[in-house]
């Protein structure tokens, strides 16, 4: 099976490295005819206005849409995460260009600047469940966003508890947030897997793509547990 990782801009490079760690044959995506075959998609974290205007100017959209309505397994991570939303706040006048298809709202950069970068032990206990290992994991927020609400369809996998004085000012109440979320074939993270040395995100997404992704079948493929 080949997975693609969408290679406009931003850490495609280090999910490309993890994929082919677990022995898949990954590919860099920067045009449309590169989507072909391709058994799921990973799209990078970076700076979502950028990746937008790119994915725009290479007349990716309508192609994008085509490979997540057929039910391919997509998976988002920040920048990737904005792009997937179906709603997105705290961006600027006259929008950004969103692909969508995940039924939620997610704050472009909830957790503030670049300076507000930070790590944590995030509890995950689907990630413990699917995959095996500790119940949480070493997640990088960087420049993050957070979803601040979700449709009914979506599963939430990871919660973020927020410290007194956190939240942004249009959510200031919020004791916590989301980031990571699963929704049919979309698996979205606010942070960046590909950052550490845990490779148990990237094989959920091949486990989804596996297990057929709501609607993808990979023939003769077998679950990765290594
Ligand atoms: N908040 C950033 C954006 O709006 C995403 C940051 C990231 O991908 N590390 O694009």
């Amino acid at each position: 099976m080949a997975v693609g990782v969408l290679a406009l801009q931003g850490s495609f490079k280090e999910h490309i490295v993890c994929l082919r760690k677990l022995g898949v044959d990954a590919v860099e995506v920067r045009k449309l005819e590169q989507l072909v075959g391709l058994s799921g998609l990973i799209i990078p974290g970076g700076e979502s206005t950028t990746m937008a205007k790119l994915a725009e100017k290479n007349n990716l959209f309508p192609a994008l849409r085509e490979f997540s309505t057929a039910g391919k397994p997509i998976w988002g991570t920040c920048a990737g995460l904005i792009f997937l939303a179906d709603r997105a706040s705290g961006v600027k006048e006259g929008g950004q260009k969103l692909l969508g298809g995940l039924d939620c709202t997610v704050h472009r950069n909830f957790f503030g600047s670049q300076l507000n970068s930070f790590e944590m032990e995030l509890s995950v206990p689907t990630l413990a469940s699917r995959e095996g290992g500790a119940e949480t994991c070493r997640a990088v927020f960087i420049r993050a966003p957070a979803i601040v609400d979700v449709g009914s369809s979506v599963e939430v996998l990871a919660e973020y508890p927020l410290a007194p004085g956190q939240a942004p000012q249009q959510e200031v109440g919020k004791d916590k947030v989301i980031v990571a979320v699963k929704q049919n074939n979309m698996l979205a993270t606010a942070f960046h897997p590909e950052l550490t040395s845990d490779l148990r995100w990237h094989k959920l997404f091949l486990n989804m793509i596996n297990d057929g992704g709501e609607g993808a079948q990979v023939p003769g493929a077998e679950r990765i547990v290594a």
